[in-house]
């Protein structure tokens, strides 16, 4: 793809992956060389409004991906995790009684699950205790 001096930066939500629209910018590269793809994309530090809104909720995202998590101790980065598409919305106290974490503070907004704890939550959580907005 031919490049440029002038390109979008475009920031995606790191809980849902969606483009942030009010996150966009221009980049430009101060020696006017042509080093820019038209469109760059990068994982935001901040949620979307949407995910944002629910994280407020004192909620936790439980991103479904395919990779196995069952026997990685140390935290999978964003950019090695296959996602499913699916997120499943925790209220934290359910959260932390399903995951054995009484008394802890969950910090954080996110956290990856492999497909096979999605199925045990399923089985374990009321679906009242899940909430499902509409992420798109
Ligand atoms: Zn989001």
């Amino acid at each position: 793809m031919e490049k440029s001096y002038v390109g979008m930066l475009h920031e995606h939500c790191p809980v849902c992956l969606n483009k942030d629209e009010t996150k966009s910018s221009i980049l430009l590269d101060k020696r006017m060389r042509n080093s820019l793809e038209k469109d760059n994309n990068v994982i935001a530090n901040e949620p979307c409004e949407k995910c944002g809104n629910l994280l407020k909720q004192d909620m936790i995202a439980l991103v479904v991906i395919s990779n196995s998590t069952s026997d990685k101790r140390e935290r999978l980065d964003q950019k090695d995790a296959d996602r499913t598409g699916e997120i499943i919305w925790l209220k934290k106290h359910v959260f932390r009684e399903v995951f054995n974490l009484p008394g802890e503070v969950v910090e954080g907004h996110m956290a990856f699950i492999d497909v096979e704890v999605r199925d045990k939550l399923k089985s374990m959580v009321a679906d009242s205790d899940i909430e499902n907005p509409t992420l798109n």
